[in-house]
C-alpha cells in the first residue's frame, strides 16, 4: 500500500474553526524505533494511547495523525455522548443479550470520558444530564413505541414527554413524542478532542500532519511517512472509514457523508423563545431524521444530511447546496426563528458497515484495530479505543470480552458495485422519514 501525503483532505469547516486556534504538535520526521505506535488520533486513538501510556509507564507510545486533531470525525460529530443505543427497527427480546453488551461499551466510554474531562479541566462545553430522542412522523413514533419497551425491559431510567412537554423545553410544535434518557453527555466535540491531546501522558509523543503511507507488515514492522521512517513493535490501527487505503477491513467499511448547520448566538428574547431548557440535544427516534443542539453558546445547531460521497467531505458549494435543506427543517421546526441566518456550515465523514457492527481485534500477528461505530463512536470509541489498548497488552476486562463479541462485518463489493450499494446503504437511513427530517 502506497499512499500519497495529499490524500487527506480538510477543510476549514468543522467544529474546530468554532474555537480559538490551537498550536499543532510537529510532523514527525527521521529515523525512529518505538515499542508502540498508535495510528490516528480521533477518539479511538487518543483513548488507545492513553490507556497504552498508563499499562507501560516506561515505555514510549508514538501517537500519529495525518491531519490536524478535530479534523476528523471526532471532531466534526453532533456531540451526543451516548450511554443508551437505540436500535431502529424494532425492539427484539432475543437480543436483549447483545443490547446489555452494547450499552455496556457505551457506558464504560461514557465514564472513562467523564472522568478525563474532570481530572484534566477539559473546557469542552461537557454536560451530563443526558438528551431526548423525538419522534414527529408515522415511523418515528413506532420506534418510540419500541424503544419504550426496550428501556424498560433493560431498566434505563428515561421520562415519556408528550408534545406540550417537547414544546414547553425545545420551543417546537413539531415533536409528537419524546423520551428523555437520564444518562449521557453533550460536547463540544473539537473542544473534547483537543482537551484530550493536549493531556496525554507525558510518555505519548502526539504527531499531527504525520500521514502513514506505507506499512510493511514483516517483522519489525516498517512505516513510511513523509520526512519519516518508524519501526515498531506493535501497531494499533485507529484510522476509522481510511483503514483500507492501509489494508485493513478493505470491503467492510466505507464512510457516509453527514452535514449540518449551526445558527449565529441567539439572542435573549430568541432564547426565550425556545422554552425553558438553556442547553439541549433533541436526536431523532428515526435515523433519518434531525439532530439538534442547543450549545451553550445560545447556538442552534441542525444536522439532518446524509449521503455516499465517496468517503469525503462536501466541498464550500456542496455545504451550501445542502444548507438550503438544513434552512427547510429549521424553519419547519422554529417559525419563530426564521429571521435567524445560519452563520456556519460543517460536514463530517462517518465510518459504517453494512450490519451495523464495530470492529475490534488482532489483524496480524502485532497489529490491532478497533473503530466503525455507525454514527456512535464518541462514548463507544473510546471504550473501543482503551480495550484495544489492554487487549494488545494481554489484559483480559469485561470490556475487552464485550468488544471481541462484536459481530463480523458484512461484506460490501467492490467498485463500481461498492458505490452503487454504498448509495442505497446511507440512502436507507432515509425511508419513512417524513417530517422527523
Ligand atoms: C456529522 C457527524 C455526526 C456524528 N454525531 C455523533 C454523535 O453525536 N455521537 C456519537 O457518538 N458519534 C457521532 N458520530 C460518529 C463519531 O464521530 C465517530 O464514530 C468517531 O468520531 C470515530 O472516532 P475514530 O477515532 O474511530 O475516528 P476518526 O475521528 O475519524 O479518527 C481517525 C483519524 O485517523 C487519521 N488517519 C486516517 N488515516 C491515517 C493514516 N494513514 N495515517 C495517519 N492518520 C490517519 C484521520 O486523520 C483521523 O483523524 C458522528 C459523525 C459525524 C461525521
Amino acid at each position: 500500500m502506497n499512499l500519497a501525503h495529499n490524500e487527506f483532505p480538510t477543510d476549514n469547516h468543522g467544529w474546530a474553526e468554532l474555537l480559538p486556534e490551537r498550536p499543532t504538535s510537529q510532523a514527525l520526521q527521521g529515523t525512529h524505533r518505538v515499542p508502540w505506535v498508535v495510528v490516528g488520533a480521533g477518539i479511538t486513538g487518543l483513548a488507545c494511547a492513553r490507556r497504552l501510556a498508563e499499562l507501560h509507564p516506561d515505555e514510549e507510545i508514538l501517537l500519529l495523525d495525518a491531519r490536524r486533531v478535530g479534523q476528523g470525525a471526532s471532531g466534526r460529530n453532533s456531540g451526543f455522548v451516548v450511554a443508551t443505543s437505540q436500535f431502529n427497527g424494532g425492539f427484539e427480546l432475543e437480543q436483549i443479550d447483545n443490547y446489555r453488551r452494547i450499552n455496556r461499551i457505551n457506558q464504560s466510554g461514557l465514564e472513562l470520558l467523564s472522568v478525563q474531562v474532570a481530572e484534566n479541566a477539559i473546557e469542552c462545553q461537557w454536560r451530563r444530564e443526558g438528551f431526548i430522542h423525538t419522534a414527529a412522523d408515522r415511523v418515528a413514533l413506532r420506534e418510540h413505541a419500541f424503544f419504550r419497551c426496550y428501556l424498560e425491559a433493560l431498566g434505563v431510567s428515561h421520562t415519556l414527554l408528550d408534545e406540550n412537554d417537547l414544546h414547553a423545553r425545545l420551543g417546537t410544535d413539531l415533536y409528537k413524542a419524546g423520551i428523555q434518557i437520564a444518562d449521557g453527555a453533550l460536547v463540544q466535540p473539537a473542544a473534547l478532542v483537543h482537551g484530550l491531546a493536549d493531556s496525554l501522558p507525558a510518555n505519548v509523543s502526539l504527531h499531527e500532519q504525520s500521514a502513514v503511507l506505507e506499512l510493511s507488515h514483516r517483522k519489525p514492522l516498517m512505516l513510511r511517512l513523509a520526512n519519516a521512517q518508524v519501526e515498531t513493535d506493535q501497531l494499533i490501527v485507529a484510522t476509522n472509514y481510511e483503514a483500507p487505503s492501509l489494508g485493513f477491513l478493505r470491503s467492510r467499511i466505507i464512510g457516509s457523508t453527514l452535514a449540518g448547520s449551526f445558527t449565529r448566538a441567539l439572542t435573549e428574547t430568541e432564547l426565550a423563545s425556545l422554552g425553558s431548557l438553556r442547553e439541549w440535544g433533541a436526536i431523532s427516534l428515526h435515523s433519518g431524521g434531525a439532530t439538534l443542539r442547543l450549545t451553550s453558546d445560545h447556538r442552534l445547531s441542525l444536522r439532518n444530511t446524509a449521503e455516499y460521497h465517496g468517503s469525503s467531505l462536501l466541498s464550500d458549494s456542496e455545504l451550501a447546496c445542502r444548507q438550503s435543506i438544513h434552512r427547510a427543517a429549521f424553519e419547519k421546526r422554529f417559525p419563530q426563528l426564521a429571521h435567524v441566518p445560519f452563520e456556519f456550515a460543517w460536514s463530517g465523514v462517518e465510518g459504517i458497515s453494512r450490519n451495523g457492527t464495530n470492529f475490534f481485534g488482532r489483524q496480524h500477528q502485532n497489529i490491532y484495530l478497533a473503530g466503525g461505530y455507525n454514527g456512535s463512536g464518541v462514548s463507544r470509541g473510546t471504550a473501543f479505543g482503551s480495550a484495544i489498548a489492554d487487549y494488545a497488552s494481554g489484559e483480559e476486562t469485561q470490556t475487552v470480552s464485550d468488544c471481541l463479541e462484536s459481530e463480523p462485518g458484512a461484506w460490501i463489493p467492490p467498485r463500481p458495485l461498492l458505490d452503487i450499494g454504498a448509495f442505497f446503504k446511507v440512502r436507507s437511513r432515509f425511508y419513512g422519514v417524513g417530517v422527523d427530517r
